[in-house]
């Protein structure tokens, strides 16, 4: 064996879909052909650090030795991929050929992608690493990219030193200087003082008219964390109201917010500069969309929409043009509220609790009930609506029909109450529901339905006298009881009453 010149090891991580894992990188220095040869199951991105290892040292004017540099990643069983380990791999070099001392790395974790000129560049999963970091009693410090410094300080108990330049990095190495703190940053743009957060991005109750019946469909939806169908015209306004929903919604709690802030992070759908999430997401993805775009996949798991919009909204719009196999692949989330992926390559989950909305047309050409422009004949419609498979609607509890905004509603300027009201509501009545069954109303298993939602005589009887004279199915009985004891919960009421169940039989739409 060829004698050692010199030798250093370094903390790093990788991300395995929301896991981090940690990732020790060996240097050895010895004599033979100069050249640095990464093993441990490294993958192209990881092997092409070298060139941008020798670019930003060329640029730096630090010194690569002319030996035979072995780089080992260890646990060689863990597929290592993307260039957050540029950073740990140069200074494993640098500290085996001995211009930093191995004690200034003592506790130290780093990760980073280099640019050729010796810059410092966002990497994906900073949140995830940041609270690994945290959890290991062998890790006091974390060396990382400033545009991932805010994000990263979400995570307590953890010195945090952000660079935008390896240079940087290495005087704080050498010499102690200090490196950028998170409480030295400026406020990022937009920023209001904590409690004064926005609950949405924009979009308000206020600013939609008309369509009471489907701003108290959304308002239930919010309440119960019930699935919903929007049926109606082109025009009808289904996508404006889809978008007043999460702002409906209570305001993400801390950990809620760290939890959406870590998938959209390994997504790579943070800005640089960006700190966590405190509005809940708003995914609307195309009918296009694969299998693997919604619910997630990839040799290397990364989240689908489904899981990027976790606490928050996903809208599927125009849901009989979703593919077939991609609305049945959407059941295990809703069911289960989160997403396994398994591969060769490992296996990965990431939460999807979310709340679907969809929204279709009344018909193919979309103007169903509007005098004199629906030609489509009955069998088209059946067929259209058949596309929307019986097990995706099982797990819809509100089907609404939109009708086409009347021009008394867009002339009238009464004043209409503010999403911020309705949230108040909500609020409420989800607290009601998770201390009596610690979730919300739409999780409540089938069965023992009845009396798990404490319905009182009258509702009872009308309930029966809905399945005799109304043919309300089984499934369409559990949606209306779920939706009555969120109606309840609403007002206040320990019992479902006959008006809860009359207006919750009211919500079974017409699909
Ligand atoms: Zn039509």
């Amino acid at each position: 064996m060829a004698k050692s010149l010199g030798s250093a090891a370094v903390m790093s991580a990788a991300v395995v879909g929301l896991d981090v894992r940690p990732v020790s990188v060996e240097v050895s220095l010895t004599r033979g052909t100069p050249m640095i040869q990464i093993v441990g199951l490294a993958q192209s991105a990881v092997r092409e650090g070298r060139e941008r290892i020798r670019a930003a040292a060329a640029q730096l004017d630090l010194h690569v030795p002319g030996v035979r540099i072995t780089v080992n990643l260890a646990p060689a069983d863990l597929p290592k991929t993307g260039a957050a380990l540029d950073l740990p791999i140069m200074l494993g070099i640098l500290c085996a050929n001995g211009d930093v001392a191995q004690d200034a790395l003592e506790g130290t974790l780093a990760v980073g992608e280099l640019g050729l000129d010796g810059s410092l560049r966002s990497i994906r999963g900073a949140l995830p690493i940041a609270l690994y970091a945290a959890g290991d009693p062998h890790v006091t410090r974390l060396l990382l990219p400033r545009a991932n410094l805010r994000e990263a300080s979400a995570a307590d108990g953890i010195e945090l030193g952000g660079s935008e330049s390896l240079s940087r990095i290495l005087a704080a190495l050498r010499d102690g200087d200090r490196l950028l703190a998170p409480a030295a940053l400026p406020p990022p743009a937009g920023w209001q003082p904590a409690g004064e957060t926005p609950a949405a991005d924009g979009f308000d109750l206020s600013a939609v008219k008309g369509q009471s019946v489907a701003k108290r469909a959304l308002e239930i939806a919010a309440a119960g964390g019930h699935n919903l169908l929007l049926s109606g015209c082109p025009g009808s306004g289904k996508t404006s109201l889809a978008r007043c929903l999460p702002g409906l919604l209570p305001e993400l709690a801390l950990p809620e917010a760290v939890g959406v802030t870590a998938i959209h992070s390994v997504a790579g759908l943070l800005a640089d500069g960006s700190g966590l999430r405190r509005t809940r997401p708003f995914r609307a993805p195309h009918h296009s969309i694969s299998e693997a775009g919604l619910i997630g996949g990839g040799s290397r798991p990364r989240p689908g929409e489904a899981s990027l919009a976790h606490h928050g909204v996903l809208f599927l719009d125009e849901l009989p043009e979703f593919g077939r196999r991609t609305l049945e692949a959407l059941r295990q989330p809703i069911e289960e509220g989160q997403v396994r992926i398994v591969r060769a390559a490992g296996s990965a989950s990431f939460p999807a609790e979310f709340t679907l909305v969809a929204a279709m047309n009344p018909c193919p050409c979309g103007y169903r009930g509007v005098p004199g422009r629906c030609r489509c004949s009955e069998q088209s419609v059946q067929r259209y609506r058949r596309r929307v498979s019986g097990p995706l609607l099982d797990r819809i509890d509100l089907l609404v029909d939109v009708p086409a905004v009347r021009w008394e509603d867009l002339a009238d300027t009464g004043p209409v109450e503010a999403s911020a009201r309705v949230r108040e509501r909500v609020s409420r009545a989800r607290a009601l529901a998770i201390r009596r069954r610690g979730s919300t109303n739409a999780r409540l298993p089938p069965a023992r339905l009845e009396q798990a939602c404490g319905v009182d005589r009258g509702g009872r009887t009308l309930l029966r006298k809905a399945v005799t004279c109304l043919d309300l199915t089984a499934r369409g009985y559990h949606r209306a009881l779920r939706v009555a004891r969120t109606l309840a919960d609403l007002e206040g009421w320990s019992r479902v009453s006959e008006d809860h169940v009359a207006e919750a039989i009211r919500f079974r739409g017409s699909i």
